[in-house]
């Protein structure tokens, strides 16, 4: 079962499911304290990740997963960003 190339896989806080990093949308807790959506997967600090899927997304915020996993608030802004950043592979961005 050994592949070639190590992939990094990550566990989404909504369905659990775990999936290759770079498909996942990362949320982070900078060493500074802010939350703020991480489309780079560069940004230092505490990552939760979810799913490029709205379902994920609205479980993540409804339940308190991302909030838990960072163990920080999330500002509804950056629940925003992360709605955008999900919907961004699914759907066509509907923002006026
Ligand atoms: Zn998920």
């Amino acid at each position: 079962m050994s592949r070639a190339k190590h992939v990094p896989q990550r566990q989404c806080v909504a369905c659990r499911q775990v999936r290759p990093k770079r498909e996942m949308v990362r949320v982070v807790r900078t060493p500074a304290g802010e939350v703020r959506v991480d489309v780079t997967g560069k940004v230092s600090g505490r990552g939760a990740y979810v799913c490029p899927d709205n379902a994920c997304a609205e479980t993540a915020v409804r339940e308190q997963r991302l909030q838990h996993a960072l163990e920080a608030a999330v500002p509804e802004a950056i629940i925003g960003d992360l709605r955008a950043a999900v919907g961004r592979g699914a759907q066509s961005p509907g923002r006026s």
